[in-house]
């Protein structure tokens, strides 16, 4: 039987550690991470994100700080906001949510915060350091995957992995994490031959494609584990109160049938992003004040 991976439950197990070591920090330092996100424009998608993470970070014990910003804000003020947020010592994280207004230019912002305090691991210096195995802040997505990966699978080691979707934020750096673990990694895409063969033949199957439902049973090797990153919502044609609802890149009624394990969507790999952002912002803080940083927080 497919054992499901209740991305649900673990992501609140970590939650419960950040808390756990945010009031260690308080209490033998004195000192309280902070997160600061930053929201621009009025996206409904991101404004529920930027709720919860603000909710979750309360929760742990942290300080939350949220400023919205106008959709027509210039990028002028925005990277002045992020410069003062860079130099502000009761921020130790930053985040600003994307996708961002078409005329500010995002790379630009993201490599506007310093990569001690870019806990969403996008400037290129932690892309860099994650690419050459050193310490970096790694994107929570990916980290919140592997995390899920090593609790269920344990050593990872000669597994053949296949990431489809080659993305800065989900698949990159998912390949990265995964060699580190010596994985043998393979990266599929919208260009890849023969797709479903290569994706057979995976231990780990990673969908990160953004295509609803795309991956089936004929694209997965029997007991393989399967990590569904995929958010899509489709309309939804059996109720007839709720419009939409969400579904992964994976068809999961099919993919039971022969994977080993798989994570759900929702409950899955969403929850653990929000989980690593506020493991991210522990580990920026324990950091910058020269502390250990809790060995579970890292890749
Ligand atoms: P992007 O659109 O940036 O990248 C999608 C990737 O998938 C591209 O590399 C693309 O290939 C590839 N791809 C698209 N269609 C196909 C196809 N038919 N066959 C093979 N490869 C394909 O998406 P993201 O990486 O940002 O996100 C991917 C998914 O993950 C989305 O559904 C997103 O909502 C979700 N997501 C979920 C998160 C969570 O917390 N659970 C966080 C972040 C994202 P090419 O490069 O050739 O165009």
């Amino acid at each position: 039987m497919t054992q499901i991976l209740d991305g649900k439950a673990f992501s609140a197990e970590v939650r419960r550690k950040v808390a756990q070591h945010v009031e260690k920090l308080k209490k033998d330092h004195g000192i309280t991470p902070g997160l600061a996100v930053i929201l621009v424009g009025k996206d409904p998608a991101s404004e529920v994100y930027v709720r919860n993470k603000g909710k979750q970070t309360r929760e742990a014990g942290m300080t939350s700080f949220e400023y919205k910003m106008d959709e027509s804000v210039s990028e002028t003020k925005l990277l002045t906001k992020i410069q003062t947020l860079n130099n502000d010592p009761k921020v130790h994280g930053i985040l600003c949510q994307l996708p961002l207004p078409k005329h500010i230019n995002e790379s630009l912002v993201i490599n506007s915060i310093i990569p001690e305090k870019d806990v969403d691991g996008f400037h290129i210096s932690n892309v860099g350091l994650l690419n050459t195995g050193q310490d970096a802040l790694t994107p929570c997505t990916p980290l919140g995957c592997l995390m899920l990966l090593r609790k269920n699978l344990g050593n990872l080691s000669g597994k053949d992995a296949v990431i489809i979707g080659r993305s800065n934020i989900v698949g990159k750096p998912m390949a990265s994490l995964l060699l580190r673990d010596s994985c043998t990694v393979t990266i599929a895409h919208s260009r890849t031959k023969d797709i479903k063969a290569i994706c057979k033949k995976a231990d780990i199957l990673i969908a990160a494609a953004g295509q609803p439902e795309m991956v089936n049973s004929n694209w997965i090797g029997q007991g393989a584990t399967v990590i569904d990153v995929g958010i899509n919502r489709v309309k939804d044609e059996s109720h007839s109160k709720k419009k939409f609802r969400l579904v992964g890149d994976v068809n999961f009624k099919s993919a039971c049938e022969v994977a080993g394990s798989i994570t759900p969507v929702p409950g899955g790999v969403g929850p653990m992003t929000i989980a690593c952002l506020l493991a991210n912002t522990v580990t920026a803080c324990c950091r910058s004040n020269k502390l250990e940083v809790p060995p579970e927080f890292l890749a």
